[in-house]
């Protein structure tokens, strides 16, 4: 099922004595989710992600604006009439029921002619159960599991429904670090295997990244860019997006554009013909820099640390807005920690230029 967000926005009115100003949560979202796909929403705290997914749910009524499920208008319908299914962070289980309680309660709770027999409610248990792999599980008590078999249970309890919409709030930041890392792998292959439009929220690049069909880039309360990971990553639209995503991050220097050249002190690292002179940051890519004696941009040499499949060079430069330069090379390269300064050449590609005020990309 496809989702359309249409001139989405929450306001929160302004409560605190101190800061009487109107919170703008979500500021005119407009996009849509294709059918079956995964969306990443992403962006630090307090950007609005949580927000975004309460709209989309029912919990939250907007300010302003329309969601669609397909071709129904869904903005006034009640969350329960919505049909989606809901994951959060703290999995939110009954501790006194079985897992198998826990399952089947959404089910329990129709009313009517769509309530189903006991027999098919204990099968669509068992199924739900099977796909997240915990059907062994189910005469156990949520405190008698894992974190991570508990997310499970809470994802098979939001499946239970065959929801038309699956939403999950952070789902994996409870879970350690190599949980983390299976449970997202197996959230995956699940919304693969049952194909169900899916809003994956986390404040985690990485997460998001690997998981994600396409990505929603936010930052205080607006969209700053949608895309496919990689696209996003390769030709970000301002320097937020830019050092939002990737780790190491991006190295950022304040350069100039001088006589179609662009400038990192006094070294020439790029050719921008195009480029008027101007003031404006200079981002570089980890993986951009090339070890080269007599490269475009000269560094103070810090300390190499060897990471077995690559090395990583660290620097500094006057120019650079952080304290060190973080650069990734080929574990190939012979870095010569005998010499003060260290000379690269940049990778096109590899190279961003963003203006100074509105630090928007210049292309
Ligand atoms: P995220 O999930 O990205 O961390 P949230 O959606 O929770 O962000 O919050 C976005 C902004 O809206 C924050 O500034 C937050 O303080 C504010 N906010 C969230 N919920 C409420 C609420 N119920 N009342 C007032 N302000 C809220
Ligand atoms: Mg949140």
């Amino acid at each position: 099922m496809k989702v359309i967000l249409q001139n989405l926005t929450k306001v929160f009115p302004g409560r605190s004595r101190k800061n009487k100003a109107d919170v703008i949560a979500v500021k005119d979202f407009n996009f849509e989710i294709p059918d079956g796909e995964l969306i990443g929403l992403l962006g630090p705290s307090g950007c609005g992600k949580s927000t975004a997914l309460n709209l989309l749910c029912g919990l939250l009524q907007p300010t302003a604006g329309k969601i669609f499920f397909g071709e129904d208008d869904v903005t006034e319908l009640p969350a329960e009439n919505r049909g989606v299914g809901m994951v959060f962070q703290n999995y939110a289980l009954y501790p006194h029921l079985t897992v198998k309680q826990n399952i089947l309660f959404p089910l329990e709770n129709r009313k009517g002619a769509q309530r189903l027999s006991k027999e098919e409610m204990l099968q669509k248990a068992q199924e739900a159960a099977k796909l997240v792999q915990i059907d062994e599980l189910m005469d156990r008590k949520p405190g008698e599991l894992s974190g991570g078999q508990q997310q499970r249970v809470a994802i098979a309890r939001a499946l239970v429904k065959m929801p038309r919409i699956l939403l999950m709030d952070e789902p994996l930041s409870n879970l350690d670090a190599r949980l983390r890392l299976q449970t997202r792998e197996e959230i995956r292959r699940i919304q693969r295997e049952t194909k169900i439009t899916t809003v994956f929220v986390t404040h985690d690049q990485e997460e998001a990244m690997s998981i994600s069909d396409r990505i929603v880039v936010m930052k205080d309360g607006e969209v700053q860019q949608i895309g496919r990971p990689q696209e996003v990553y390769d030709d970000p639209v301002n320097l937020f997006v830019a050092k939002f995503l990737g780790t190491p991050p991006i190295n950022v220097f304040s350069g100039r554009a001088s006589s179609g050249k662009i400038y990192i002190g006094k070294d020439a690292v790029l050719e921008a013909g195009h480029v008027p002179d101007q003031e404006l940051y200079v981002a570089i890519r980890p993986e951009g820099f090339v070890l080269k004696k007599d490269g475009a941009l000269g560094c103070r040499l810090g300390r190499v640390e060897v990471m077995g499949r690559d090395i990583s060079v660290v620097s500094t430069n006057d120019a650079c807005t952080e304290a060190s330069i973080r650069s990734i090379i080929s574990a190939e390269s012979v870095v010569d920690t005998k010499s003060p300064e260290v000379r690269f050449d940049i990778k096109p590609g590899k190279i961003f230029l963003f203006a100074k005020d509105t630090q928007e990309r210049i292309r």
